[in-house]
């Protein structure tokens, strides 16, 4: 049985759905805090906070536990500059509550949702997994200190894990079961489709006057159901591995570059390796929706690198993975068709 901690909310739901279509079990712990009670169609349910030591410790006695994979975590980065301690502590310490809980119950498997917010700005493009982490955000931050105890975790116990460093987010299920629903939406596709729908009036593109071909932002979307297909990879990879591995520890203990950490654990980028600009997704929502999206050139957003574009090779190399919404259209349309359907469309 595989334990999802926020499996409520956005990227939790799609990878939960996606173990069951391929014969696993879970439980979801989520607070509910962001995530949605109808999100929870698969599995069993608890609801509780990893700060609560007891509950976590509980579902390890509960149930038979293989596996962990921990999205729970706060995820806005302009919230995170304004009250970093409460991402400190929630992102970090949390987790740690977490791992120290797995370890009492010899369970040592873990997936960690992490983020392209770990590079900061970038110093070349595409970023591959041994561009230097140099976050600017305590949201990058506090997932890099996770990061850096999951290695140290990795070179001294019998633990394994894959952490994988998500580029953007985007799309939705495409059976229409769920999909992004944030409470305060910051994300781009979906404020442009809350145009294309009456509810807002029209979109803001966050500058045009950087180095790209058009002038705005390009960032690199990945369909969620391709993150969830990289999830269920990276969880096989730390299972097939896991047994011939011991002999292999003392070895791989001296690879302490936390990008290739064991031949179990290890860190993946998840990228389509396409940018597209806030231009062209305009475009393709237009496009896809058949409304004119109204939009309004405003400063540029503290923090916004002007190219974020992942290089995912080692992730299709040792995963054999590879997307398969891998164009913006794709991932669009299954947007919409959420999008609709939330707002009773
Ligand atoms: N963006 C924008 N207007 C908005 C929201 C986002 O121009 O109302 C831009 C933002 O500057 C970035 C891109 O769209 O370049 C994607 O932003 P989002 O918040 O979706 O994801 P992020 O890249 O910040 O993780």
């Amino acid at each position: 049985m595989i334990l999802i901690t926020g499996g409520a909310g956005y990227i939790g739901s799609h990878i939960n759905k996606q173990l069951h279509k391929d014969g696993y079990d879970t439980v979801v712990l989520d607070n509910l805090s962001f995530g949605h009670e109808s999100a929870l169609k698969w599995g069993e349910f608890i609801e509780g906070d990893l700060k609560d030591i007891d509950i976590i410790k509980s579902i390890f006695n509960d149930f038979d536990i293989d596996a962990v994979m921990h999205f729970a975590a706060f995820t806005s980065v302009a919230e995170s500059v304004k009250y970093p301690q409460k991402y400190y502590k929630n992102n970090y310490k949390n987790t740690l509550n977490l791992l120290n809980s797995m370890k009492k119950a010899n369970i040592n498997k873990f997936i960690f949702s992490s983020t392209a917010a770990v590079y900061g700005n970038p110093k070349m493009i595409p970023i591959s997994e041994n561009h230097p982490l140099n976050p600017i955000t305590p949201y990058g931050k506090s997932k890099v200190m996770v990061e850096q105890t999951l290695a140290k975790l990795a070179n001294s116990h019998d633990f394994s894990y894959c952490s994988l460093r998500y580029f953007n987010a985007s799309g939705a299920d495409p059976e229409c079961e769920i999909g992004e629903d944030h409470k305060d939406e910051t994300h781009l596709i979906p404020l442009i489709l809350d145009v294309a729908i009456g509810k807002r009036d029209k979109i803001a593109i966050f500058g045009d006057n950087y180095e790209t071909k058009d002038g705005t932002c390009i960032r690199d979307y990945i369909h969620v159901c391709d993150l969830a297909s990289a999830h269920i990879k990276a969880l096989e990879h730390i299972q097939n591995t896991s047994e011939n591995s011991q002999s292999e520890i003392g070895v791989n203990k001296k690879n302490n570059d936390n990008n290739n950490i064991s031949n179990k654990s290890n860190v993946f980028n998840l990228g389509n390796g396409n940018g597209f600009s806030v231009k062209e997704v305009i475009d393709a929502c237009e496009e896809i929706t058949k409304c004119d999206i109204k939009k309004e050139v405003v400063e540029p957003r503290d923090g916004d690198p002007a190219i974020l574009i992942a290089d995912s090779q080692k992730a299709m190399d040792v995963l054999n993975w590879k997307p398969q919404y891998d164009d913006l259209e794709k991932i669009v349309k299954t947007a919409w068709m959420w999008h609709k359907k939330l707002n009773n469309l």
